[in-house]
């Protein structure tokens, strides 16, 4: 089997990119050290680094929970929230927890379990001084260590020494081979948060007592999303939102236009699988494909693939209804027909109307037609050019 390094090299040779530094050819010999020195080089690492992870997912989580030592604190996997909450309620009880911490609030994987509401059920009160139990989101778990990465603040080091019931709340996805992959990651996400003004904090933890700490480990369907060999590499996301700042469809409809924690076109891949794909597959017909999300994302996500290929799914599986099919055909027509497109801007605007349902249209402001089309447009403008 080839090594890491080999794969990279090959994969860097198949994409041509000859001017990158030391990975350009076979056999010239690997300067490591660039590959953390250089933060273009960096990122392309990581992104090749993040996407092989997702296709050896069943054998780093295996080899994680192999290594883990009844020493190493307790740990528990879940299905989804619901069964999360279930197993925390247990503790909660058991335990006579009455007051928490949450390590870093803003992050948006509590806000996807629903943590506090959840909290404020069980009577649990925020106390930032005292707490019983306190909550920290693992970014990612080291297969081959068997220490947790968490991205924190300038308290974290101080509250993991508290002497008190630990929750540590990570995906299934979230998992790295090795140290060095962490680092990449590490110094790419450094690089992320400081252009916003900010500071990264990251701790390896090693989790070491028996019931002081406790590790949750969440599916919540990112199993079935692998099955899918294309669109699973979405799992490779580092949810740094830059394709949402570039997508045209983000900019119109925000972040919470799917009522979901997911949005922009990570979502557009993601959601349909990760919910139902009846009541979701319209967020992939959302997507324009304009493609300026592949150009921004560090991790070189093949996102505008993933869509298309979440739109032949629907389609060969009987997703789409027989009215949807037929505007899909018809679509299709108008698009191939030049006459059509150039229809005056009035037509499209009523077509448009006939489109969308009374609730959307309460609720959003629909777009304004140009009164000619980019082909009218392009034309006008070569002849005035000449
Ligand atoms: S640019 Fe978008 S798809 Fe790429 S890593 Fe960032 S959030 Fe994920």
């Amino acid at each position: 089997m080839s090594s890491f390094y080999e794969n990279f090299i090959a994969e860097t040779d198949n994409n041509n990119s000859t001017s990158e530094k030391g990975w350009s050819k076979r056999g010239i010999t690997v300067n490591d050290t660039s590959v953390y020195t250089d933060y273009r080089l960096s990122k392309k690492h990581l992104g090749f680094a993040l996407k092989q992870n997702v296709e050896e997912l069943d054998h780093l989580l295996s080899s994680f929970d192999n290594k883990w030592q009844p020493l190493n604190g307790k740990k528990f996997w879940f299905t989804n929230y619901d069964d999360l909450l279930r197993g925390l309620r247990t503790i909660v009880w058991d335990k006579n927890v009455k007051s928490y911490l949450i390590d870093d609030k803003n992050s948006y994987l509590w806000s996807e379990i629903g943590l506090t509401s959840f909290l404020k059920r069980e009577k649990v009160k925020e106390n930032e001084e005292w707490p019983n139990i306190q909550f920290y989101e693992v970014n990612k778990l080291i297969a081959d260590t068997n220490q947790f990465l968490i991205l924190g603040n300038k308290n974290t080091i101080k509250r993991l020494n508290n002497n008190v019931i630990n929750i540590f709340v990570v995906g299934i996805e979230q998992v790295l081979k090795n140290i060095d992959v962490a680092e990449l990651y590490i110094k790419i996400k450094k690089e992320q948060r400081e252009a916003e003004g900010g500071h990264l904090f990251p701790i390896f933890y090693t989790p070491s007592s028996q019931n002081r700490d406790i590790l949750f480990i969440l599916d919540n369907m990112r199993s079935n999303v692998m099955q899918y060999s294309k669109q699973r590499k979405a799992l490779a996301c580092l949810h740094c939102g830059r394709c949402n700042e570039v997508c045209p469809v983000f900019q119109c409809s925000g972040d919470k236009a799917y009522d979901n924690i997911f949005s922009g076109p990570i979502a557009s891949v993601l959601l349909p699988h990760l919910e139902t794909i009846d009541d979701y597959k319209f967020v992939s017909y959302a997507c324009t494909l304009c493609g300026n999300c592949e150009k921004v994302c560090p991790v070189s996500l093949s996102l505008r693939d993933m869509i298309m290929e979440n739109r032949k799914f629907f389609l060969e599986k009987g997703h789409l209804s027989l009215a949807e099919k037929q505007r899909v055909k018809k679509l299709h027509k108008t698009l191939q027909n030049r006459k059509k497109l150039n229809k005056v801007a009035i037509l499209k605007s009523l077509k448009m109307r006939k489109m969308t349902t009374k609730e959307l249209r309460r609720s959003r402001k629909l777009p304004k037609f140009e009164k000619q089309s980019f082909n009218q447009q392009y034309i006008k403008k070569l002849k005035e050019n000449n």
